[in-house]
């Protein structure tokens, strides 16, 4: 098969991955403990399946760690860490790290047995990345931290947590954005769970680094090639955002379909009304679509074209979680009032459904990016 082909046509070893993450998937299920999935995704190398075979990892690309998070998601137990732990944080540090950084981090992240979570968003920048004031400064051989984070995923179940901040250039005194690890006790990094409406087995955090001492060697990649690094990081993440909806999406479904074929309130189950068939149709094609898409993205970013991906990347993410949106809002209108009761459990997901729509990168700023990248429009902001 050609490698363009591979890219929309799975090759053998990825349909045989996606089966095999699918039974575990099923084995496991919506109520089973995260973690243990966690811990047996890890020891089976499904986490670590993008990293380097030289750390313990696969070997292998986003588009095999993208059907993993997809599978366990259309299972109905998604690992929401996989987006920043394996996905950015390994990608980073296998990327850019130094020799005693891979060494350090990556085998435990290619096994589960370690994470580390992702924070670039604050409060005062939100959208704006550029606006980023978390600020690191020399002193002595170390590094010195001061700012704060919000809503970042899953601090207090990460060994450590990737934190983008800036460095003041010395000659220009312009802010440059880099890459620090910072160990989850820390002195001086502080963490409050933002209470959330979401039903999920990750909390989200905001964070406080005040004056928080690190060594040299915190700094993850060069310190002059921050903006590199750090999308170099970004396209796994919208990537595997992608897979996190899509799983979603077909999750629900799934479920949906299985209830329109049994459920009859006349003479025929409900899923042979075409008002009830269409739409759950049509958002089987729209996730459909989006996969293609994601495919596309996960080929590029694996064969090196950055710049590719980083299109593709929005436009998937964009796609799946729009198609994720419908596909929920369809599912719980399919089970009619059961959409709705704790044990059909398809209502906790239009919450859960819309972060995709917000997060890492909300539907506007791509919707800005396509316009001014692909189409060449101008900027009002
Ligand atoms: C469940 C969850 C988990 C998260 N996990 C992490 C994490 O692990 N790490 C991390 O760093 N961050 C994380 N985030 C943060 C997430 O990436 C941000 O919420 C997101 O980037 C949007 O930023 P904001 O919330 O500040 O919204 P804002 O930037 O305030 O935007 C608010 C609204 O205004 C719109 N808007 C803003 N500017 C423009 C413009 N120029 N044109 C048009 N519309 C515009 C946006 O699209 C949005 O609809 C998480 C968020 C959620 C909800």
């Amino acid at each position: 098969m050609s490698a363009a082909m591979s890219a929309v046509i799975e090759t053998e070893e990825q349909s045989a991955l996606r089966a095999a993450v699918a039974a575990l998937g099923r084995r496991h299920g919506v109520a089973h403990d995260r973690d243990a999935l966690w811990a047996e995704a890890g020891k089976l190398g499904y986490l670590g399946v993008n990293l380097p075979e030289e750390y313990g990892g696969g070997g292998s690309g986003m588009a095999e760690l993208s059907i993993v998070l997809e599978e366990l998601g259309a299972a109905g137990c998604p690992l929401l860490m996989m987006v920043v732990s394996p996905a950015i944080c390994g990608t980073v540090i296998a990327r850019f790290g130094t020799e005693e950084q891979r060494a350090r981090w990556l085998p435990g992240l290619a096994d589960g047995s370690r994470t580390m979570a992702f924070g670039i968003t604050e409060p005062d920048a939100g959208s704006n990345s550029h606006r980023i004031t978390t600020t690191a400064r020399r002193d002595g051989g170390d590094w010195v931290l001061t700012g704060r984070k919000v809503f970042i995923s899953g601090v207090d179940l990460a060994d450590a947590t990737l934190i983008v901040g800036r460095t003041e250039d010395a000659r220009t005194g312009r802010l440059k954005p880099c890459l620090f690890v910072v160990p989850r006790d820390a002195e001086g990094f502080g963490r409050r769970a933002i209470p959330m409406e979401l039903d999920a087995h990750e909390k989200q955090f905001e964070l406080t680094l005040d004056e928080v001492r690190l060594p040299a060697d915190a700094l993850v990649g060069d310190e002059d090639a921050g903006l590199l690094q750090l999308f170099a990081g970004l396209n796994p993440e919208r990537i595997m955002t992608a897979a996190f909806a899509l799983g979603m999406g077909r999750y629900a479904i799934g479920r949906a379909v299985g209830y329109a074929k049994e459920r009859q309130v006349w003479k025929a189950p409900i899923g042979s009304h075409q008002a009830i068939a269409h739409p759950l149709a049509q958002a089987h094609i729209e996730l459909e679509l989006a996969a293609l898409m994601m495919r596309k993205a996960a080929h590029l970013y694996d064969t090196g074209d950055d710049l590719g991906a980083g299109e593709a990347a929005n436009m998937a993410k964009y796609a799946a979680a729009e198609a994720c949106v419908r596909a929920v809002d369809q599912a719980v209108h399919t089970l009619g009032g059961n959409g709705l009761t704790c044990e059909f459990g398809l209502a906790r997901l239009i919450t859960a459904a819309r972060v995709a729509r917000i997060a890492p990168v909300s539907r506007e700023m791509i919707l800005n990016f396509v316009s001014h990248q692909s189409l060449g429009l101008p900027k009002s902001y």
